[in-house]
């Protein structure tokens, strides 16, 4: 049987190596942001496991600790998931209770807040005083999409780590280019952005189509609370709801002129300048 973790630590190799140079002195409170939901708690298990397996090279994925965090069997590890639905005070002040008790194993209780976005108000500030207090043999783990979404005393009390962004089927280098540019430019007004757009013959329809479906793409992340890209993230930060909205309009009308024959360069330049208007 292969560990849970495994394919995570092959799609995010820096992130897992963080984590072992961590668990010499593993922070108090970890926050993993970014990446996708499985690879998030995958890591999370991983480093659970990492500072729970008493083998030579933990986590060994094999005996029995391993198996147990690996299968939520383990009596030091609390999984509260806000994937499966909010997680309110009840659930936070339960696991409190316990915090004061050694672990009964010898490596730490790792409490792992997955998705953690899913704090009521009330939740989240009973888990901010169990990050206050001294309590040693405890150690958090707060998932979220970005650090943006949590409440900010929670991310400045956490060590932060951020997943590499998942690729995208159409995402190739030249595309991933374009759309750093964008965003520099919407966010900033600078960067190559119209340099590129004006150099004649630079942008194609296939270009053109393939940056503005992949604003698509991270409008439906931003508007779900899902950012997973540094587009996405900008965008999920700097917009409400109706300016979410109003920035489909704008790339929809750009994918529309695109198909009757408009100027791809044109088109970018344009759609780009209206969502520098809508950010600002
Ligand atoms: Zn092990």
């Amino acid at each position: 049987m292969s560990a849970p973790w495994q394919h995570a630590l092959t799609t995010q190799p820096r992130i897992a190596g963080f984590l072992d140079r961590l668990a010499g002195n593993p922070p108090r409170s970890l926050l993993l942001e970014g990446g996708t939901v499985e690879e998030r708690l995958a890591l999370a298990r991983f480093w659970a496991a990492r500072l729970m397996c008493r083998e030579t090279s933990p986590p060994c994925g094999q005996c029995r600790i391993c198996q147990q965090v690996a299968e939520d069997a383990s009596r030091d590890l609390f999984l509260l998931n806000g994937a499966e639905g909010a997680i309110n005070i009840d659930t936070v002040r339960e696991v409190r209770a316990v915090l004061g008790d050694p672990p009964a194993g010898r490596g730490p209780r790792v409490i792992i807040l997955a998705e953690a976005q899913a704090l009521g108000d009330g939740a989240a500030n009973a888990l901010l005083k169990s990050l206050e207090e001294p309590m040693p043999g405890n150690v958090f783990v707060l998932l979220a999409p970005s650090r943006e979404i949590l409440l900010p005393t929670l991310v400045s009390r956490s060590f932060v780590l951020t997943l590499g962004w998942p690729r995208g089927d159409r995402e190739n280098s030249e595309l991933r280019e374009w759309l750093q540019a964008l965003a520099e430019f919407i966010q900033s007004g600078r960067g190559p952005w119209l340099e590129w757009t004006g150099r004649k013959g630079n942008v194609d329809a296939r270009l053109a189509d393939g940056v503005l479906r992949e604003v698509q793409r991270c409008l439906v992340q931003a508007g779900y609370g899902n950012p997973e890209t540094a587009l996405a993230r900008l965008l999920a930060s700097r917009l409400d709801v109706v300016a979410v909205r109003q920035v489909g309009v704008v790339v929809e009308n750009a994918l529309e002129s695109l198909e009757v024959g408009a100027n791809p360069a044109v088109v970018l330049e344009w759609a780009a300048i209206r969502m520098w208007n809508l950010l600002h």
